[in-house]
């Protein structure tokens, strides 16, 4: 039964309503380009949301899952699983964490990050150090725990009481996370660019005070990078290119290049914290999920998706100051890599509604942001595609001004 955007949207009232949907429905992906169900094609600058880093369809990753499908699908954590090992072993060797957790999103990688926190605390006599801070504009995820860490008041409305243990402090401002940063505290946690906030990197000297007073205070420093790992800002983690290491890190979205995944990495006297029993998850570190994430960063590895991201970030960010640099309504480009904000000053969402409309797909982030996220295998003629159809998109909007 195929049927067209139209029938799959008349028939979708039995979803709930937790997402404002374009009314499209994807049905096939290769590469940097998505098919709708009435056959129209699309440019993907979009990737899930940071999530296909390999484009759709990667042949490695399809065929890892196909075969591993074909052999393990489940197997609980009561035994040993040898993709999990392998692919611990990967990220240890390309981090500077020592252990690893896995889950099977963000938003678990968040809980399972602060749960590390507290324990930690805890297993080192100072269990009333349990209070997590966090920064204005921040996302950490949409469970409850993760939710009280994410700082926007816009996701946590009519979902009250939230958990306690949380303090958020405004961006930059290191007398207010000093004055912050009392007795109570076991973490702070952080992304080095903010994506749902609205794609703003945070400043590096911040970030490095930041450090310096987690170590000063014995305080944990907990870096997401659910949304910038995985090669995504021009680094394999983000924090490479802020001079810091955290004792705790997460990573999701672009891990298995779709098949859903979570991961948290911590230093080894941290992750210590956690004993037989602590944590645990039932899909967690599934094969299927470790043999597609395996699949991803071989692949990751061999072509230096990192550096691609690099390079590529500043062509499309060269084509979009040209593009957009003089319209009236454009405000600044942000971002690192292949993770950039679009800033306006208004009108962002009808912007991405008329780039859906010419074959673009883009997201929008906190403000006035049209977010750029392609695949980190993009090339440069379809970013000059993508940049073509933004600014065509953006005469549609404000017109000719
Ligand atoms: C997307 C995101 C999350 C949540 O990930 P989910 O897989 O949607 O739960 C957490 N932190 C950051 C920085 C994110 O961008």
């Amino acid at each position: 039964m195929i049927l067209s955007n139209e029938e799959v949207v008349a028939h979708s009232g039995a979803l709930m309503h937790t997402y404002g949907r374009w009314p499209v429905a994807m049905v096939r992906g290769e590469g940097v380009w998505l098919w709708d169900a009435d056959g129209n094609q699309y440019l993907d600058f979009a990737a899930g949301i940071a999530v296909t880093i390999l484009g759709h369809s990667h042949p490695a990753v399809a065929e890892a899952i196909a075969d591993q499908a074909r052999t393990l699908l489940h197997c609980s954590n009561l035994f040993y699983i040898p993709q999990q090992v392998e692919l611990a072993n990967w990220l240890v060797n390309h981090s500077a964490l020592d252990q690893v957790f896995f889950c099977n999103s963000g938003t678990e990688a968040s809980e399972a990050a602060i749960k590390l926190a507290r324990r930690w605390a805890y297993h080192n006599g100072v269990p009333e150090r349990s209070t997590v801070i966090t920064l204005e504009h921040s996302f950490h995820g949409r469970t409850l725990g993760a939710l009280t860490a994410t700082a926007q008041p816009k996701y946590q409305e009519g979902f009250g009481p939230l958990l306690g243990g949380v303090r958020h402090v405004p961006v930059g401002d290191v007398k207010a996370l000093e004055e912050a940063l009392d007795g109570t505290v076991c973490a702070v946690m952080m992304e080095m660019v903010q994506g749902e906030g609205g794609v703003m990197p945070v400043p590096t000297d911040y970030v490095q005070e930041v450090r310096a007073l987690c170590d000063r205070r014995n305080v944990l420093l907990v870096i997401d990078e659910v949304q910038t790992g995985m090669g995504r800002t021009g680094t394999f983690f983000a924090y490479e290119q802020f001079g810091v290491e955290p004792d705790i890190c997460t990573l999701a979205k672009g891990l298995a290049n779709g098949v859903p995944v979570g991961a948290v990495l911590a230093k080894r006297p941290v992750a210590e914290a956690f004993v037989p029993g602590s944590h645990g998850s039932t899909f967690g570190g599934n094969p299927l999920a470790m043999r597609a994430a395996l699949a991803t960063v071989e692949v990751v590895e061999k072509e230096r998706l990192w550096e691609k991201a690099a390079r590529r970030g500043a062509y499309l960010r060269g084509r979009l100051a040209n593009a957009l640099g003089n319209h009236p309504h454009f405000r600044e480009i942000r971002g690192m890599g292949l993770m950039i904000g679009v800033v306006l000053d208004e009108g962002a969402s009808q912007v991405a509604e008329a780039c859906l409309k010419r074959g673009l797909l883009v997201t929008v982030a906190g403000g006035n942001t049209v977010r750029l996220l392609p695949p980190l295998i993009v090339e440069e003629p379809e970013i000059d595609m993508a940049v073509e159809r933004l600014s065509a998109a953006m005469h549609d909007v404000f017109g000719r001004e």
